[in-house]
């Protein structure tokens, strides 16, 4: 019994990532391509704030719940209120130097802090044929998982 159930476990982590449903798990090393890309490449960069807030919010086991709300957010504020990211960071910066922020980010348990798994988009629909096509779609991609997981009850969260 217990050893079916792991081979069920090990075949789902080869075909889909259990969190954002990206195929073949590809959306971790897409996400470090992205990385890079935003660092390097031309133009590209202005939207990294947008590609790590919206992988953190399609993979709650890398957060803490706090964590999670504290990353919606920050979605919402770039994306509906506008902030540009280094008003976000100051603020942010404030609060942590004030004591203000007294929760953790990153997950101690690793475990999701949300159930969801299905997603409008993933990572995988962001197009990479040049910048401008990339940070639109980064973009795009950003809104639609705010979007999923602003229709989230609170009930959802673990
Ligand atoms: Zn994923």
């Amino acid at each position: 019994m217990l050893s079916g159930s792991r081979i069920v476990v090990k075949l789902w982590s080869i075909m889909n990532c259990p969190e954002c449903g990206a195929i073949d798990n590809a959306c971790e090393s897409r996400f470090h391509e992205f990385l890079v890309k935003e660092f390097e490449g031309v133009g590209c960069g202005a939207v990294h704030h947008l590609t790590v807030a919206a992988y953190m919010l399609q993979h709650s086991s890398k957060l803490t719940r706090e964590g999670w709300l504290h990353e919606r957010e920050l979605l919402r504020e770039f994306l509906v209120e506008k902030k540009p990211p280094s008003f976000i960071r100051k603020q942010n910066r404030d609060l942590v130097d004030s004591g203000k922020r007294n929760f953790k980010i990153k997950s101690r348990d690793g475990l999701p802090v949300i159930n969801k798994t299905t997603w409008t988009k993933t990572i995988l629909d962001v197009r990479v044929e040049n910048a401008e096509v990339y940070c639109e779609d980064v973009n795009a991609w950003a809104r639609s998982a705010l979007e999923d997981s602003e229709g989230m009850f609170l009930k959802d969260l673990r």
